[in-house]
């Protein structure tokens, strides 16, 4: 098995398969349907020679230009009731399922606990490198643990919560791990007494108008499907990851100073004494909301989205990025991180 040779395709072109549609191929291309080929994968010695990518759905991921290297698509598929006790149910789904279609099948067989991440795009597998999170839950409020394949030796090892160390869109599956392997399916266990979620006003005002009496994980995922479709640009019609930044935490003296200057200031603190801010409500004052940067701009709805106008190259959205990162710098002292794999 050579990456110049089938199973691998060469020079395949990635813009369909990731959500920002950015023009750009890969040299060497595998999509992954069984475990068999991974293993095949990693015992080819020129594997550590060439640059990486694992990629799911192509939700978080900016191709900063060709890639020259090995694109490795995960499709692996199946979900699975896997056991119960007394407090859990739990649940496992592969790596290259749809994680809404996931979540969605949760709910229809009854099961509470993931429905404020109903419509996050993107693949199960991927799920956990970000801690994937919204209205108020992360990814990790509901994990129990993965299997993840080790691609230098082809070993399958199961990962506890602890070993992923969650936090803020962020895992070892960004440091320690990073590049390392391959997530191959995720076990997440469900409270049998479920509890609503609804810290956010918006969810909670949509429930009102909609639903008697206590909703159902159901209709709190059809309340934030209804918000999410209003705020985010459909990535069928304009090209886009969804938040471009990561919500900047700092401290409180330093979140003092900006509501002195800025009352309006939007910020949430933090268990750590830090404080989290609107990266959005920072972009927007910084007067970036729709600006337009010939094929890239900033989303008219939501100044925390970067969105490809059409034909956008990784160098484009970059170029945006480094420029909104070193105004809102400028203006606040606040440093943004960007959020999506830069590949
Ligand atoms: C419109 C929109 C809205 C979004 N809203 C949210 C939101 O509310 N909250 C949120 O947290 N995110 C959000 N996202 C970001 C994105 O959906 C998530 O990060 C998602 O988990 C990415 O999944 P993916 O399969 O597309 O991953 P990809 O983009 O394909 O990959 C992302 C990263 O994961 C790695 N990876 C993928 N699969 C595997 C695997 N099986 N094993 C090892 N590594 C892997 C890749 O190498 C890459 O580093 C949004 C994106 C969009 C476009």
């Amino acid at each position: 098995m050579l990456f110049s040779k089938p199973p691998f395709q060469s020079d395949v072109q990635l813009q369909s398969f990731t959500t920002f549609g950015i023009v750009a191929s890969a040299r060497f291309y595998l999509r992954i349907i069984d475990v068999t080929q991974l293993r095949q994968v990693s015992q080819l010695p020129e594997l550590t020679k060439l640059p990486l990518l694992v990629l799911g759905g192509g939700s978080n991921v900016i191709l900063t230009g060709d890639f020259s290297g090995v694109v490795l698509h995960i499709a692996l598929v199946g979900r699975e009731y896997v056991t119960e006790d007394d407090h859990f149910i739990y649940v496992r789904a592969a790596a290259g399922e749809s994680w809404h279609d996931f979540v969605q099948w949760t709910l229809q067989q009854g099961w509470g606990g993931l429905e404020n991440l109903s419509l996050i795009p993107g693949s199960v597998g991927a799920a956990p490198i970000q801690n994937i999170g919204a209205y108020g839950v992360e990814m990790k409020d509901c994990f129990h643990s993965l299997t993840w394949f080790e691609l230098a030796n082809g070993k399958i090892h199961t990962l506890t919560y602890t070993d992923c160390q969650f936090g803020y869109r962020d895992s070892v599956f960004k440091h320690a791990l990073s590049g390392q392997g391959v997530i191959l399916d995720v076990t997440f266990a469900l409270a049998k007494q479920w509890q609503a979620k609804l810290r956010y006003d918006d969810v909670a005002r949509i429930l009102e108008e909609t639903t008697v009496g206590a909703p159902t994980p159901q209709q709190i995922s059809s309340a934030i499907c209804k918000i999410r479709q209003s705020k985010l640009p459909d990535t069928r019609v304009i090209g886009n990851v969804g938040s471009f930044f990561k919500n900047p935490l700092v401290s409180a003296e330093c979140c003092a100073a900006l509501l002195v200057r800025f009352p309006q200031l939007i910020n949430y603190p933090q268990a750590n004494g830090q404080y989290k801010l609107a990266a959005g409500w920072l972009i927007e004052k910084a007067g970036w909301k729709g600006h337009v940067a010939g094929r890239v701009g900033v989303y008219s709805k939501q100044a925390l989205v970067l969105v490809n106008l059409g034909g956008a190259l990784g160098s484009d959205v970059i170029a945006l990025a480094r420029r909104i990162q070193a105004d809102v710098e400028r203006q606040f002292g606040v440093q943004l991180e960007i959020e999506p794999f830069l590949a």
